[in-house]
């Protein structure tokens, strides 16, 4: 030897590129631009090109904000669905669309414009549509940035948008299709209206919230002879008192319901004065009213009263007395809610069993009216001002009315008790306003008629909502459309069909659609698609044909529905077109569009079938928040139902919502947002994709800094791990330098049956949609398995070892195996990271890990994974010895402890099979095993001298002459090493 060997250099130390420090919020925009270059999502797609399709449809979140940290987490699950869809072998295309219409970009717009000084009602509709439409262009553009930062891949170059032209047409056909079908009725109800707003609004646009009313006990005379009730009440004073919450309903009262079952006193509170209440709450209502004393002079049930006659408290009108079920005596239930005239239903203690119906203001009130036939009477405007042929309060806002009306009673004497009542009242989810239930002529998807479309074209509602047992089926003997389902019936079987997870959604569902009233599908707005329907200006008679409205969906395809504000009547309909029944060529438009739900519902057609050679219909899965039951999972049912008498999905999936760390909703005013745009440019997208795979979605979902920070924690781990193994693998040719796998050590092997194992669990995560079990099973890998065993364990086999060594050459081959399996696995959660350490990864032959596919499923080795337990669970029980040891200053590092092991006699005989390795295993220089009682562990000082190469103690130190610091498994390493620097 000339020169001295320079011993450090002879060790096999770790190199990769990739980096400890992630710094992601320079790389991921970098990684970003190179997939945009690449055009990496038509790779992958068409890569996939042949297979099985996987379509996940995107609920189109609305064109108005930037993303909150709720919309992070949709994107971000549905990207889990496509990118793990896809690694299994799926071409699992994803097409991102927008909500563009609707009242919040219309308040936006008209908020605006009063900044500039400017009135709504001052602009042509075309001109103030043409505004909304660039908001909501804006809004989107600003949209799809922020998504594909978080790393979504999808084609953001075409996304859908419910106001593009073929999209608008599509959502007109749609509705004719209604008609075709004779589901679409239009009549006289009394439906949510937004007073505010000045439209109507669906079930979906309604959240309750504390209101404090005016609560009011009301008489209202007896009319009839009181000795058709009961001869006690000759002579008597008698009135019913009603109770309700909404003395501005009052004015329209034409009935008192009560319950033909029921027990109703008649209770003498003066001289004079007799009060017929329930029974059952009669106490209850003299204690409020406070009467000290009251005596019943005759009890009879609500039947005896049926079509009696009460005058109203003030007016000149007759109030009619009728039996209804829906009266009750009980406490308020969820289903009340519906109502906003709750009392109607019950009113807990607060009630009289004698139920105030006005006809135009309550669902309930409506149906029994109608079976009564009492006129369906509103006399309030949409801007919430009563009428002018309203006595006393003509002009007057409702709720302004409200305390006058209080007085107006008090001073007439016909004010049993009133007091302030707090309860949950609906409210318009745009404006925060509380809500009414107003009568006006709506368009209507019916839930349990069927028609043809001139029997139903203008024709009053006059079905109750009923719910159908199974196999019932409408056969209405008009209708030309025998034996057909009802849009109800048809939507329970395909809930039955459709998968739901989690399991309650089809309980949910299933409710939702027992007990939901006809879908009001009209809106007196705007920025939406126009009802494609026109009116006779001769006879009134109404157009709504399904072949006029192709005709106008043709248009809309070429120039928007915007050609229905820009176009007369006569440029819409066909040439020469004439009134059917009265043959005048003069009409006017429907001025109301259609409701936002009906525009998205659309989607299964406007979509999924018009991008035929991408999507199809039936989507596989649509994943939405839990409010999409309400939404969009419930309109698309019923338009999938309309268009092809399926459900347009196969599955649902639903999530919960984000909350702060405690478990409070997040908002503003507290301060405990967590926005999504703070978390990527702090730590990375990747972290926020992460937490979304580590938590429990069906649930909801807790964020905050800590809960971050712990993410970020996890994140360094799977990095490390990435990197520990890419380190090691540098230089490795996986194809001139594998062992076979019956030629790898076995420890080596074990890391492989982990890996197979763990691989098969995130799989099965992957394919039930359970990401979280998923990130478990891989967290638990990369921190048990490999950073405290594995990796622990072969650090000095590799440095160690000669470069070519098949002890080196086995323990990369099993690193190979294991990096390449893990960049596959943690590819649609990590999806910047996991192709980071793919392009470091050597010979891949894909240009990016999202272009690989999961390896297919290996048997795992149960056997040896067993074998290798108890080898671990001895190896816990040595290193505890060493820490101890350690701690008390026996020992520096482990390597140079000799371990003593005394052991049960076949815990001996298993232990000695491994002798060879189990210095290794433990990583100490020396290990004794004897046979002993039990399990025993003793740490001593190693034998010999500390080679100076690999730092293990031997007493064949100094033995070898070239290499005289070293020990002999060092000084076999060294020869080889300078044997092949010489060949
Ligand atoms: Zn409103
Ligand atoms: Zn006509
Ligand atoms: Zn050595």
């Amino acid at each position: 030897m000339t020169e001295p060997l320079d011993l450090k250099k002879t060790v096999n130390l770790p190199r990769t590129d990739f980096a400890q420090k992630a710094n992601l919020g320079q790389s991921e925009p970098a990684r970003l631009k190179k997939w945009k270059e690449m055009d990496l999502y038509a790779q992958v797609i068409e890569a996939r090109k042949g297979r099985d399709k996987f379509i996940l449809h995107d609920g189109p979140p609305y064109a108005n904000a930037d993303i909150h940290i709720g919309t992070a987490l949709n994107k971000i699950l549905k990207d889990f669905v496509v990118k793990t869809r896809s690694m299994m072998g799926f071409e699992a295309p994803y097409v991102p669309g927008y909500d563009c219409h609707g009242l919040p970009i219309e308040t936006l717009v008209e908020k605006k414009l009063a900044e500039k000084g400017k009135n709504k009602n001052d602009l042509p509709v075309a001109t103030f549509r043409r505004i909304c439409r660039e908001h909501a262009s804006t809004a989107m553009n600003n949209q799809t940035r922020d998504f594909q930062r978080l790393g979504i891949l999808g084609e953001w170059e075409t996304p859908y948008l419910t106001m593009s032209p073929e999209y608008e047409s599509s959502t007109a056909r749609l509705f004719g299709k209604f008609l075709e079908r004779g589901y679409v009725y239009k009549g006289l109800r009394p439906v949510y209206w937004c007073i505010h707003d000045q439209t109507a609004l669906a079930e979906a646009e309604v959240e309750y919230k504390e209101h404090t009313s005016p609560s009011v006990y009301v008489k209202f005379p007896l009319k009839s002879d009181p000795v058709d009730i009961d001869a006690a009440l000759a002579g008597k004073d008698v009135f019913l008192v009603i109770w309700t919450t909404t003395p501005w309903t009052l004015p329209a009262n034409m009935g008192i319901a009560v319950h033909p079952d029921f027990d109703y006193s008649a209770i003498e509170v003066s001289d004079a004065e007799v009060f017929i209440v329930a029974s059952e709450l009669s106490k209850a209502f003299a204690e409020t009213a406070g009467f000290a004393e009251y005596e019943e002079i005759a009890r009879f049930k609500g039947a005896k009263l049926d079509r009696l006659e009460a005058r109203h408290a003030w007016l000149d009108r007759t109030s009619l007395i009728m039996n209804g079920e829906h009266v009750t005596l009980g406490e308020a239930d969820a289903e009340v809610e519906l109502d906003v005239r709750f009392e109607n239903k019950s009113a807990g203690k607060s009630g009289t069993g004698c139920v105030h119906t006005a006809p135009g203001h309550g669902a309930d009130d409506f149906h029994i009216s109608k079976k009564y036939g009492l006129e369906i009477y509103n006399p309030v405007d949409s801007a919430g001002n009563f009428t002018a042929e309203v006595e006393h309060f003509g002009g007057m806002n409702i709720f302004d009315a409200n305390p006058k009306i209080v007085e107006f009673l008090r001073d007439g004497g016909m004010l049993v008790y009133s007091e302030k009542y707090q309860h949950r009242y609906p409210h318009c989810w745009r404006c925060k306003n509380p809500v009414v239930f107003r009568a006006t002529p709506q368009w209507f998807v019916s839930m349990d008629e069927i028609g043809t479309n001139a029997e139903r074209g203008m024709r009053n509602a006059e079905s109750d909502a009923q719910v159908l047992d199974a196999n019932d089926e409408i056969q209405d003997p008009k209708s030309k459309i025998q034996n057909t389902k009802s849009l109800r019936r048809q939507a329970l079987d395909e809930i039955a069909r459709v998968k739901w997870h989690p399991e309650w959604g089809e309980g949910r569902m299933n409710n939702m659609f027992k007990s939901r009233p006809d879908w009001c599908v009209s809106r007196q707005r705007s920025w939406g698609v126009p009802i494609p329907v026109f009116y006779c200006q001769a006879c009134d008679e109404a157009i709504a044909d399904p072949k006029i409205i192709d005709h106008v969906a043709d248009i809309f395809a070429v120039e928007t529905s915007d050609a229905w504000y820009a176009r007369p009547e006569s440029e819409l309909l066909p040439e020469g077109f004439k009134c059917p029944k009265c043959n005048s060529a003069d009409f006017r438009k429907e001025t109301d569009i259609l409701d936002v739900w009906f525009d998205s519902g659309s989607s299964c057609v406007a979509v999924l079938e018009t991008r035929g050679e991408t999507l199809r219909f039936p989507a596989d899965v649509y994943l939405e928040g839990g409010d999409q039951y309400r939404g969009w999972f419930n309109s698309s049912l019923s338009c999938g139902i309309a268009a092809h008498d399926s459900a347009p999905y196969k599955q649902i999936i639903t999530h919960g919502w984000v909350v702060d760390g405690e478990g409070k909703k997040q908002s503003k005013s507290i301060g405990n947002v967590t926005a999504p745009h703070e978390i990527i440019n702090k730590s990375g997208a990747e972290i926020l994709r992460l937490w979304a795979a580590a938590v429990d979605y069906t649930e909801d979902v807790r964020c905050s800094d800590e809960i971050l920070s712990r993410v970020v924690d996890a994140y360094r781990k799977f990095r490390n791990t990435l990197r520990y193994a890419l380190g090691n693998l540098d230089g490795f040719d996986p194809t001139a330098d594998s062992v076979p796998e019956n030629e790898m050590l076995e420890l080596d092997r074990w890391a492989i049956a982990s890996l197979n194992e763990v691989a098969a669990k995130a799989v099965m995560g992957y394919e039930g949609y359970d990401f979280q079990s998923a990130y478990h099973a891989l967290y638990n890998f990369c921190t048990v398995a490999l950073s405290a065993r594995y990796f622990d364990i072969i650090k000095d086999r590799l440095y160690i070892f000669a470069p070519r060594s098949v002890e080196r050459r086995s323990a990369q081959t099993a690193l190979y195996t294991i990096t390449d399996t893990l960049c596959r696995l943690l590819s649609p959660i990590l999806v910047f990271t996991s192709d980071e350490a793919w392009e470091n990864l050597p010979a891949q032959g894909v240009a990016s890990v999202h272009i690989a596919e999961f390896a297919k499923a290996e048997a795992v080795d149960n056997e040896l994974l067993m074998r290798w337990e108890r080898l671990f669970a001895i190896r816990d029980e040595v290193l505890k010895a060493l820490e101890v040891a350690r701690n008390e200053k026996e020992i520096g590092s482990s390597l140079d402890a000799k371990v003593v092991l005394s052991t049960d006699a076949g815990t001996t005989r298993f232990l000695l099979d491994y002798f060879d390795q189990l210095r290794y295993i433990f990583i100490v220089s020396q290990v004794e095993v004897h046979e002993g009682d039990s399990m025993k562990v003793e740490i001593g000082k190693a034998d010999g001298v500390k080679c100076e190469r690999c730092w293990n103690y031997s007493v064949h130190v100094g033995d070898f002459k070239e290499y005289p610091t070293v020990c002999e498994r060092c000084a076999d390493a060294l020869s080889e090493i300078e044997r092949s620097a010489t060949a």
